[in-house]
């Protein structure tokens, strides 16, 4: 497994393809390193014997020890890792570890090129498992792109005045494919390896061109990548671990780009469009329970310390936010754990989490996005968005006066008080936080699809059937298949010594 020095060098290597404010850059553009140091992070920490096991897995292809963030889910405990190492990955780079969307285009496309293959006698999972060998043992990280520009929303891909409002297929030949058109909002894609293409919804006939998957390295030739990097106000003395970290997404432009035929993964199978749409969005919102418990941690850690730093952290309101917080974030990882109890093994081998936990979890995350910053602020006040800069704190006209009145709570220092009230602001009111709570709302889907996936999967009319019965207006009460279905665990799929100490 490669290092964070061996990735850093790997992307040193690569061609410049990075547009940033009107620059063409290379990956050691600045506004790019917070969020390359998240992901060195998660290189890092499978180097780190403590996290053996839960950052690291064996693959299910070679039998190498490999970063488990490149693995596909064999079984239950599989997926519980994965979202132990999401939650604790995320807590160390203060929210969002960025490398779930490849992670779960991987899992969304075992499954989906073994089902087209079985479809179609194609020979898509063959490609699909010869590239995912390579990626392993190379250590790679990928991004995902999934969402298009999406023009019109009303009209279909094939409807779209301009095309590449979808990414489509130009023309197919012996060697590969051409494609052209626009992804965007794509995380990490500026500092990954590869990158992941996959389509974004359901498909029709008409719509078969737009019906691609394929990988495609980070700097190809054929593509450019339009970046827009947030990050955190340098902190001049009062360095601080949260303030390395930031991240960065793509406009992925795809123009005329040649795809080789061994890296394709879907062409123009349309009636597979809305499966691997699907598969990926609830992978990804399983891995939400891992992730998102995580950012409410940074955000309830934030709100203890400006309760600290106004000395009210016993005031009954206070405490009763807290339990709040608690209780989102447990829910939503027990939603991921459920979720992972009732997946179900795919045809291919992959463990797939089932999607109603994964939904709801996912949910009750979203939902609680802005509530979690509200509390916050009303326990933390005004200074989030009105402490002068950190250069007053240093100016010695100013200093003693920025030392004597940021105490609050006589127990916290000059600077321990200053620190709470940076993090405080950073975490409440910096252009990072905007795009948490947009990420909070709209990542791995808008909340709609959330309802379309829950509306697909729930079983309404079994509680239709409770209420009749309990009514008088059925006589026999035929109950939902759901509740009375054994967790995968008890199928022998995991053997329970399994669950070790890890
Ligand atoms: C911080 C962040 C990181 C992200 N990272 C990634 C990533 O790494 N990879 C990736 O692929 N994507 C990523 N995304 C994209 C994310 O998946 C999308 O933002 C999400 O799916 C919503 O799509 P959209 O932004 O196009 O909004 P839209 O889908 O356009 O939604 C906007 C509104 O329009 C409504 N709407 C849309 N279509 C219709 C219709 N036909 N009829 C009626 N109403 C409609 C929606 O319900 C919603 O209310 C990221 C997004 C964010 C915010």
């Amino acid at each position: 497994m490669r290092t964070p020095e061996q990735y850093r060098a790997g992307l040193a290597k690569m061609r410049p393809n990075l547009y940033i404010g009107g620059e063409k850059v290379g990956r050691d553009d600045p506004r790019i390193l917070p969020g390359v140091n998240v992901m060195a992070t998660t290189f890092e920490i499978a180097q780190d014997p403590r996290w053996k096991g839960v950052a690291t897995a064996t693959s299910s292809l070679s039998g190498h020890e490999i970063n488990r963030w490149a693995h596909t889910p064999q079984h239950p405990f599989d997926l519980m890792q994965k979202q132990k190492m999401i939650r604790l990955g995320a807590q160390r780079v203060g929210g969002c570890i960025q490398r779930c969307m490849g992670h779960d285009a991987i899992t969304s496309l075992s499954i989906g090129t073994k089902e087209i293959d079985d479809k179609y006698g194609t020979e898509y999972h063959r490609r699909f498992c010869d590239w995912l060998t390579w990626y392993q043992d190379k250590d790679y990280c990928a991004a995902c792109a999934q969402t298009d520009m999406k023009g019109d929303r009303t009209k279909r891909p094939s409807e779209q005045v301009e095309p590449g409002q979808y990414v489509h297929i130009d023309e197919v030949t012996d060697k590969g494919i051409y494609v052209s058109g626009c992804k965007v909002c794509i995380t990490m894609a500026a500092y990954a390896d590869e990158i992941l293409v996959l389509p974004t919804r359901a498909m029709m006939e008409t719509d078969a061109d737009w019906a691609v998957a394929f990988a495609i390295p980070g700097d190809d030739p054929g593509i450019k990548q339009v970046v827009r990097p947030v990050w955190l106000h340098e902190r001049k003395e009062i360095e601080a671990p949260f303030c390395n970290f930031g991240v960065s997404d793509s406009m992925i432009i795809f123009d005329h780009t040649f795809v080789p035929k061994e890296r394709v993964f879907m062409c123009r199978e349309w009636e597979f469009g809305r499966r691997l749409a699907m598969l990926f969005a609830d992978s990804h919102r399983h891995s939400y329970c891992g992730c998102k418990p995580a950012v409410s941690d940074v955000i309830l850690g934030a709100t203890l310390l400006a309760a600290d730093a106004n000395n009210i952290s016993k005031v009954s309101h206070v405490r009763e936010k807290m339990s709040a917080f608690a209780l989102n974030s447990e829910l939503a990882f027990a939603a991921g754990v459920a979720a992972a109890m009732y997946g179900e093994k795919t045809a291919c081998g992959t463990f797939f989490p089932n999607t109603i936990f994964a939904n709801v979890g996912r949910r009750l995350m979203g939902e609680n996005i802005y509530h979690e910053y509200n509390m916050l602020t009303e326990i933390a006040g005004g200074l989030s968005v009105t402490m002068p800069f950190e250069e007053d704190f240093i100016n010695p006209e100013t200093k003693p006066y920025m030392d004597k009145y940021i105490v609050r709570n006589p127990k916290l220092s000059a600077e321990e008080s200053h620190r709470i009230w940076r993090f405080v602001e950073n975490v409440s009111a910096s252009a990072m936080t905007s795009w948490y709570q947009i990420a909070g709302v709209h990542g791995g889907g808008s909340p709609i699809m959330e309802t379309i996936a829950l509306n697909i999967d729930f079983d309404y009319e079994a509680r239709r059937k409770v209420a009749r019965y309990l009514a008088g207006i059925d006589k026999e009460l035929d109950q939902s298949k759901e509740l009375t279905r054994q967790p995968t665990f008890g199928c022998n799929l995991m053997e329970p010594e399994e669950f070790g100490d890890a």
